[in-house]
């Protein structure tokens, strides 16, 4: 199953605004738009290879986060 990040913005500003400031980072299935956590985001949200997961430590969903590294082995 391939995962990728997805975006979350600030309320007001949805969507891929450049230099929009991420709130938090969630992780999809494919290139859907639910969140692992159940929560709905953007289309065009800004989206980030789900290796970049680690890095994102400050700002990932932690409940993505439980999801994700129990179907990820
Ligand atoms: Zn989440």
């Amino acid at each position: 199953m391939q995962h990728e990040m997805r975006a979350e913005y600030e309320e007001g500003s949805s969507g891929r605004v450049a230099g929009a400031p991420v709130m938090i980072w969630h992780m999809v299935r494919g290139a859907g738009t639910a969140a692992l956590c159940g929560r709905e985001l953007a289309a065009d949200a800004e989206t980030l290879p789900a290796e970049e997961w680690g890095a994102a430590e400050e700002t990932r969903c932690h409940s993505c986060d439980a999801v994700y590294l129990r179907e990820v082995p």
